[in-house]
């Protein structure tokens, strides 16, 4: 098989996996938009400055202003963003440049919870752009065949912790709720935990995450599966093989739910 064959049968699996994802959000038919293309007729037939007021005007949808927010904000995520507003409620907010609030699909089967913006995330306002934000991109797309927008990306505090130091538990309380607003406003059915904060957070337990991933815990309800924070890859990346495992489990997992 030449490289454009493989590269045509990668590109195959990659839409059959997104149409898969899609249907098991429920869509149930696709839309097919004809391309259109300019030609001296269609010239011709457009409308002249004197039938003008006779051609409906096309009304551009209003685009909400927020922050770097990501591709789509579902009603529910926007009053959850609305609430938290310009949040001063732990302290904190005194050193962020950015709330980074979340990203991804509003409707996301699955969903990353991190630890905590760091300094890339708190410049741009999106969670995980930094090296570690690529490397879990690479899970996302190479290991679990969906897109990054398929998927809702968030952290247990939005604000960058001072010299990337844990959030502590003041901290973690306070924002806590929020986190929690935004699952319920999602209703994903899997979380990924991504290192010992994320996991002992959701999962209230004084657990490391050596010894808890790998294992189905559960948060409000949603399956979670704890695995190492890719910024712990980085630094061991011997020790990637290990999220692979917890990631086939969570693939076998998504397949169980696509199956119904
Ligand atoms: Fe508010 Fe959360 Fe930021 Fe604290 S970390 S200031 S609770 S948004």
């Amino acid at each position: 098989m030449n490289d454009i064959e493989s590269e045509l049968l990668d590109i195959v699996s990659q839409v059959r996996m997104h149409l898969e994802y899609q249907k098991m959000l429920g869509m149930r038919s696709i839309e097919l938009i004809p391309a259109v293309t300019a030609s001296p007729t269609d010239k011709a037939d457009a409308p002249s400055s004197a039938n003008k007021e006779q051609t409906p005007a096309i009304k551009k949808e209003k685009v909400p202003k927020t922050e770097k927010l990501g591709p789509c904000l579902s009603a529910g995520l926007a009053a959850v963003r609305e609430d938290l507003g310009n949040c001063s409620r732990c302290k904190l907010h005194k050193g962020r440049k950015n709330i980074v609030f979340g990203e991804g699909d509003p409707n996301a089967v699955l969903v990353f919870v991190g630890e905590g913006p760091g300094y890339e995330e708190d410049q741009q306002g999106r969670p995980f752009v930094g090296a570690a934000g690529q490397l879990l991109t690479d899970i996302i797309v190479k290991g679990i065949k969906l897109r990054r927008e398929d998927v809702y990306i968030c952290n247990i505090v939005k604000c960058r912790p001072p010299n990337n130091r844990n959030p502590e538990p003041d901290e973690i309380s306070a924002c806590e709720p929020f986190l929690l607003k935004q699952l319920e406003a999602i209703k994903p059915k899997i979380i990924i935990a991504l290192g010992n904060i994320a996991a002992k957070t959701l999962l209230k337990t004084g657990e490391g995450i050596t010894s808890l991933r790998g294992r189905w815990q559960t948060y409000h309800g949603i399956a979670v599966m704890p695995t190492f924070h890719p910024a712990y890859l980085l630094r061991n990346p011997k020790d990637k093989a290990l999220v692979w495992e917890d990631i086939k489990k969570v693939i076998m997992e998504m397949d169980k739910i696509r199956k119904g």
